[in-house]
């Protein structure tokens, strides 16, 4: 990734959460994959198109059990271990 450029946005599902009001797959069908009850996967690993973020921030936005999370860069990168 070049310098300036925008690291793409990265979610979390916590599935354990998730009460299948299927909200988020009305926002981005493309990233959220419901099941035949209603309750939601992900598409891609978590990672978000550019031109998918828009309906992806509308779906954080409004699950109601904020079961989606977006990942901020040092929580997706590996950890060093303490010492
Ligand atoms: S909007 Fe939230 S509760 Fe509803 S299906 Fe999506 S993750 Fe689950």
């Amino acid at each position: 990734m070049r310098r300036g450029e925008r690291q793409p946005v990265k979610i979390k599902l916590d599935r354990t959460v998730c009460d299948g009001f299927g909200l988020c797959a009305v926002h981005a069908p493309e990233t959220f994959s419901l099941d035949e009850w209603g309750y939601v996967s992900l598409v891609g690993g978590g990672s978000v198109a550019p031109e998918h973020e828009r309906g992806v921030r509308r779906a954080l936005l409004d699950c109601p059990v904020h079961a989606i999370v977006e990942l901020r860069p040092a929580e997706d990168a590996p950890r060093e271990l303490a010492r």
